[in-house]
């Protein structure tokens, strides 16, 4: 592992001024510092900020603090009242003992499980490497997504909690040295294209302060399918939420994980679906056209059709 200084912020203010590398509950950063993945020069503790707060908001929504650990947001009774497929996503993910430890705002930022991407013997890696390569492309890639991908990375994002605010569509809120913004979920994440190591739209500097969830329908659910039943990344999940009045879908809107390369909102099976009968022949429909533009390669052909299968089923419960 490089050496690097560490300080610890004792505001906002101070973390964003101090030019380095944020760190918070380190599920994923500790990883890859010793993996040699990452290597910053500095690193700044936020663990401190007030940051940690979970507060209903006037319209019904709810406010996460970046700083709220995956364990509590899961558990908190209004999550576990209005949102309960954050709830389930989170509870799916990782061990309890990571749960206990990662953050709300570290889970937006968590990073690829691609094997090249986390061994640094393997230079052909564009996303570590800009402009080397990908070693995927011709190696194992198994587990790797099927939508969104490019010549240049078809890296899977790994998280299962971000797949539930995007079907919930989370605002994420934000501050750097320029100020505060704030940014819909799912213009957050950027598709890798000619250029997988921008993952997101975050500047030098700017730190992710709290995530503020709208009001959302009730019926929602999350269904992760897996290699084994715990402490696994997704082959492939679906997160939905649903109103369904008279028998037919009034509104409902689907992300999925394990698949894309980013969390992958699906508004063609939204479209699919909307002011239909909840059916499971309708279902199967919407399921068809989230997956349309797949592009599977040779070893994860497969995740095309768990795809859909995982969508329909979480269709049919979330609508029952
Ligand atoms: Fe790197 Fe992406 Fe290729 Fe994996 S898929 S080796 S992360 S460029």
């Amino acid at each position: 592992m490089n050496s690097f200084t560490l300080e610890r912020a004792q505001s906002v203010e101070k973390a964003i001024g101090a030019g380095g590398k944020f760190i918070a509950g380190g599920t994923t950063l500790v990883d890859l510092l010793k993996l040699g993945v990452e290597t910053p020069p500095r690193l700044v503790d936020i663990t401190r900020l007030p940051l940690a707060q979970l507060e209903e908001l006037p319209n019904g929504g709810l406010r996460v603090g970046a700083m709220v650990r995956n364990s509590d947001l899961a558990r908190h009774p209004l999550v576990l009242e209005r949102y309960p497929v954050l709830s389930l996503a989170l509870l799916s993910g990782a061990s309890p003992q990571l749960r206990n430890m990662a953050t709300t705002g570290g889970n937006l930022l968590q990073r690829t499980r691609c094997p090249y991407f986390r061994d640094p013997t393997y230079a052909n890696c564009n996303k570590r490497n800009p402009g080397a390569g990908c070693a995927a492309l011709e190696g194992h890639h198994r587990a790797m997504a099927v939508l969104g991908t490019s010549d240049h990375c078809i890296a899977t994002h790994p998280s299962d909690m971000c797949v539930a605010m995007t079907a919930l569509e989370a605002t994420i809120f934000i501050e750097g040295p320029k100020g505060k913004r704030s940014v819909s979920i799912d213009d957050f994440y950027k598709l890798p294209g000619e250029t997988p190591h921008i993952e997101n739209v975050l500047e030098p500097g700017e730190l992710i302060t709290h995530v503020e969830l709208p009001p959302a329908a009730k019926g929602q659910t999350y269904l992760k399918l897996r290699d084994r039943a715990s402490y696994e990344f997704a082959l492939a999940s679906a997160a939905v939420v649903a109103q369904v009045e008279g028998g037919h879908v009034r509104s409902v809107r689907i992300a999925l994980g394990g698949v894309g390369t980013r969390p992958w909102r699906s508004h063609e099976a939204e479209k699919a679906l909307t002011g239909k009968a909840a059916t499971p022949a309708n279902f199967k429909l919407a399921a068809e056209a989230a997956l349309k533009d797949a592009k599977p390669r040779e070893e994860n052909g497969f995740k095309v059709e768990l795809a859909r299968r995982c969508l329909a089923r979480a269709l049919k419960t979330a609508t029952a």
